[in-house]
């Protein structure tokens, strides 16, 4: 069988497979370039029988119930906290990002959703007690129930492997399904390295299996599944979204972005700065809700702009350890073309770079300088399509009523951030946006708050992960009506007769027709 070739810091063990693969993919690290492992590119024939495996164990594995579960999700919880140095190296390995954001924004979240949905799953998905006014069902019994789909897939991308793919995972698996993972082939180590934390933990055999492979693993998946929760990009979003038509499976899509910011005139621009360049260039600005434009008011612009680009100057790039790098290489190697033209079309139509430019002076992987642009406008590809970059390109805009069309210029709608000292105010902004997240003085860590729903709007996704829709997505609603004393035949019931017919009228006119409705 094709397995894991280990390599230095990589120690996961290969994925269990019930047909042997016959082919492998490389995976590198992006920081050196260097070939690190080789996983199999498992076919449509692997995962048939990977999605029979899971559907086999998957009753048992809802008959353990939420406490049963949320047993093994909370020892997972400690598990990635004892083995986190472990979990970062791997992490740092496949994606080039830097310690910190590895820990902060990796661990830190899958820590805190193995807790969460472990002590949470029951609450959302209890069952309810429904009381309906329609006559017809007086005096019966309603219930709504949540019952667990069966078998769910999930397929997540390369630029948070722990947070965007794994993550995803956890309520499907707290609300008693069984999961299919198919991480991105630029980062399946990973997934493959906290399976190996939920077999420790006692999760039950092919209750959660990762399927390692090309894009083909990820439509094959989609047609064995009886769900698929996708992250990635719109344009493969939408291709899923077509292969899930032809069996009817649902879908959630978390998509692109292309999330702005606008600094009004009252912001304190000391924050502003901090928080764009921060939420700008975190991950290497390889985040979907990271700040990839922003606006700014011609009073606050020249301060705005000098304080960023003063900071960003002092941003250090690497891949050594702790506290040594701010910014760490890109993930995926084509990514860095993408920003490079983004970058060279805005410079040729008339955008200046500050800071960064180029891809710097590296050896070996695949880096791009931390970039600020500014004088751009939104001819300029920097401002209108995902860059998923280190850049931050700022726009000077005359008042708010601007910034607030130009943020909605745009085909996504995923977060955006307003900044401004009337809270009120910039409040009010802020619900003007077509995003699906909007923050007032800050950005992005509304993903942290896993009770509040995450979703995009317009191009930038369906559905939505975190909060009580973010795990029901993963059930049956199931409505359950019971007539406790069943009348030998209902008044309603055949033969229909004139005075029967005239007393249900009657009743219906007293019911709905009395009065003036307006
Ligand atoms: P892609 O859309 O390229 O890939 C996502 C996943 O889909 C990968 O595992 C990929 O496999 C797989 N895949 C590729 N083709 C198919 C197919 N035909 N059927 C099924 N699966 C397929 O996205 P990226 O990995 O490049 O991720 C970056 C994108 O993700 C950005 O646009 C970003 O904004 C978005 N994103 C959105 C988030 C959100 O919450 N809204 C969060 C994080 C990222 P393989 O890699 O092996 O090709």
């Amino acid at each position: 069988m094709a397995g894991i070739q280990e390599q230095e810091q990589v120690d996961v063990a290969a994925p269990e497979v019930a047909v042997p693969a016959a082919r492998e993919f490389a995976v590198e690290n992006p920081a050196t370039g260097e070939v690190i492992a080789h996983c199999p590119d498992l076919g449509a024939e692997e995962i048939a029988a990977m999605a029979r495996r899971g559907r086999e164990v998957q009753p048992a594995w809802e008959a353990l119930g939420f406490e049963g579960r949320g047993r093994i999700l909370k020892r997972m919880q400690k598990w990635l906290i004892d083995h986190q140095e472990e979990v970062i190296a791997v992490i740092r390995s496949e994606t080039g990002k830097t310690y910190e954001d590895a820990l902060i924004a990796e661990i830190s979240y899958g820590a805190a959703a193995f807790g969460f949905w472990a002590t949470n799953a029951e609450k959302y998905l209890a069952e309810e007690k429904v009381k309906s006014s329609a006559i017809l069902v007086k005096g019966k019994k309603l219930r709504l129930r949540y019952k667990p789909l069966g078998l769910v897939g999930v397929i997540g991308p390369w630029n948070y492997p722990l947070t965007n793919s794994f993550g995803d995972c956890v309520p499907a698996l707290a609300a008693g399904n069984s999961v299919i993972l198919k991480p991105s082939e630029i980062t399946p180590l990973t997934s493959l390295k906290l399976a190996e934390g939920l077999k420790a933990c006692g999760i039950p055999d092919g209750v959660f299996q990762v399927a390692t492979g090309l894009g083909a693993t990820g439509a094959a998946l989609v047609d064995q599944v009886d769900m698929i929760m996708f992250t990635g990009s719109t344009a493969t979003g939408k291709k899923v979204m077509k292969t899930a038509a032809d069996t009817l499976t649902p879908v959630s899509l978390e998509l692109g972005g292309k999330d702005p910011m606008i600094v009004l005139a009252d912001a304190d621009v000391e924050r502003a700065a901090n928080t764009a360049l921060y939420y700008g260039m975190l991950n290497g600005g390889q985040t979907c809700i990271s700040i990839e434009r922003v606006y700014v008011e011609s009073p606050v612009y020249d301060e705005f702009v000098a304080k960023v680009t003063e900071k960003a100057r002092a941003l250090r790039q690497g891949d050594g350890g702790a506290g040594t790098a701010d910014v760490g290489s890109m993930t995926f190697p084509p990514q860095v073309d993408i920003v490079e033209r983004h970058v060279e079309d805005a410079k040729a139509k008339g955008a200046r770079v500050v800071v960064g430019g180029s891809r710097g002076h590296h050896d070996k992987g695949y880096w791009y300088e931390p970039t600020v642009l500014v004088d751009v406008d939104h001819t300029m590809l920097a401002m209108t399509e995902e860059t998923f970059g280190p850049t931050l390109p700022i726009m000077k805009v005359r008042d708010e009523e601007e910034a607030i069309t130009l943020a909605n210029d745009s085909p996504y709608g995923l977060g955006a951030s307003v900044f401004g000292k009337d809270t009120g105010h910039a409040e009010a902004v802020a619900r003007r946006i077509d995003a699906g997240a909007v923050c007032v003085n800050d950005a992005l860590v509304n993903y942290s708050a896993l009770e509040l729903p995450m979703g995009g709007a317009k191009a930038s996704g369906l559905g939505t992960r975190h909060g009580a829709g973010g795990i029901r997505k993963y059930c049956q609603q199931q409505a359950v009506l019971i007539t406790p004393l069943a009348l030998k035949k209902d008044p309603h019931m055949y033969p229909y007769n004139a005075k029967m017919t005239g007393r249900l009228s009657k009743l219906f006119k007293f019911l709905y027709g009395r009065g003036d409705r307006g």
